[in-house]
């Protein structure tokens, strides 16, 4: 296709639309076997088993004395069960001697129970009558207790070879913890994706230059990767690439065989500089150029090369704002997640927004809340697309649904919560 040529434009889509089409072209990547802390956040591309019980054995969870809890059936304060203190039991050892009648074993947090007792109790409710406590003491017990009180019993939280950790399910630190305890150190998940950044732009400049007359520097490049980390890819931000339709396509074209997924920003719209919807069309197939959301109306996809092409805008929070909602969950899905969208919550607005604009908007705010702990949402006062500043002070879109509309304070708005997991409050 020849530069200036038009191309077949789909219709501008919903974002869920535009967020499903982009989903259903990717698949969860092939898996690799990593660390179990390197499990940190991300999914599980297999069930994962304990090797043994876990806890392997009935142990103390406190320290104390351990004996039969029909020792103490008739225990009171007034008439305290007193016990001859005959072994000690610390973690890591194991007692094997009988427990008589008359008789208690002292026992430390963590140490095996003995096959003799069958409940534990505490230190600080027991009275030393004679000795410290220790091997050799007379100790008096003035209530009775339960058999199992104060034992972790054996297997308690899994049993050998049972699921602890199934495919699909995202692991957090404590579940490294757990994995590691049940002897699983390698994991398998979903390989990263790779992602290639491409500006275009012929008044770009490398963030490490001082712009001159029309320059500007080219911040895009590093909040989308900074995004793609984000998201769990692995970004590489090529270089810049001028207004120029040969030149784009070849960078692009260059991408798609070096990374799983191509971001470019800029050149979105249809200006008389602008080629990523006809270098998608051109060098593969274009499936998308416009989302009815503001900011970032112009967003392109497409697959060239068997790989995904996405061409966001190049005003900074439409760039930002099409990577959040549209690319991140692809991204995701690639790595095995399952949920692609950010927590929501319902806020009562600070201030009045006069929405003249019919489509969907997502207003760069603040979440905060009042006393009784309700939450507030505070629009940013300069919305303009053209600015990254906002959202850093941001955390939150304050979403204002299709159609003209007045809001006042007090309006109940959905707001999208920023840099909060999906798979959080659900
Ligand atoms: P475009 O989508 O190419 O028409 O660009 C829209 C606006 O975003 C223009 O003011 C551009 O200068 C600006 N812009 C484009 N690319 C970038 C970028 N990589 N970093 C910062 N601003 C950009
Ligand atoms: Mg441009």
């Amino acid at each position: 296709m020849l530069e200036g040529d038009t191309v077949s434009v789909p219709e501008m889509i919903s974002l869920e639309d535009a967020r499903a089409l982009v989903l259903s072209k990717v698949d969860a990547l092939e898996t690799e076997d990593v660390s179990v802390l390197e499990m940190i956040g991300r999914v599980a591309a297999e069930d994962l088993a304990s090797d043994i019980d876990i806890s392997p054995f009935a142990h103390a969870a406190m320290d104390g004395f351990a004996m039969r809890a029909e020792q103490l059936v008739a225990a009171s304060p007034d008439t305290p069960v007193k016990l001859d203190v005959v072994a000690e039991v610390p973690a890591g050892s194991w007692y094997e001697g009988s427990i008589d009648e008359g008789q208690c074993v002292r026992i430390m947090t963590g140490a095996p129970l003995p096959a003799a007792a069958d409940a534990v109790v505490k230190y600080e409710i027991v009275e030393v009558l004679s000795g410290d406590g220790r091997k050799g003491s007379r100790v008096a017990f003035s209530a009775p207790v339960e058999a199992g009180a104060q034992v972790r019993q054996a297997g308690e939280e899994a049993k050998a070879d049972e699921v602890i950790v199934h495919a699909g399910e995202v692991v957090h630190s404590a579940g490294v913890g757990f994995l590691a305890g049940c002897g699983v150190t390698q994991c398998k998940t979903y390989r990263r994706p790779t992602v290639g950044i491409i500006a275009t732009g012929s008044e770009l400049v490398d963030p490490t230059e001082t712009p001159v007359k029309g320059q500007i520097r080219n911040s895009n490049s590093y909040a989308l990767a900074a995004s793609a980390v984000d998201a769990g890819a692995v970004p590489t931000v090529l270089p810049i690439a001028a207004d120029d339709f040969e030149g784009l396509r070849a960078a692009v074209v260059a991408a798609t065989a070096d990374y799983d997924f191509v971001v470019t920003s800029g050149g979105a719209a249809n200006g008389d500089y602008d080629f990523i919807k006809q270098v998608v069309d051109d060098a593969g197939e274009l499936l998308m150029t416009t989302v009815n959301m503001r900011p970032g109306k112009a967003q392109t996809f497409g697959i060239v090369n068997g790989t995904p092409v996405f061409g966001l805008p190049g005003n900074p929070a439409a760039a930002y704002l099409g990577f959040e909602m549209i690319i991140r969950p692809a991204l995701r899905k690639m790595q095995g997640y399952s949920h692609f969208e950010r927590p929501h919550v319902r806020a009562r607005l600070m201030g009045d927004v006069k929405k003249k604009d019919p489509r969907r908007i997502f207003n760069r705010a603040t979440l905060s809340k009042d006393e009784d702990g309700n939450y507030l949402v505070t629009p940013a006062k300069n919305q303009s697309s053209g600015l990254f500043g906002p959202i850093q002070k941001a955390n939150c879109f304050v979403i204002l649904p299709e159609g003209p509309h007045e809001y006042h304070t007090g309006d109940i708005l959905d707001c999208v919560m920023l840099d909060i997991p999906e798979e959080v409050l659900l």
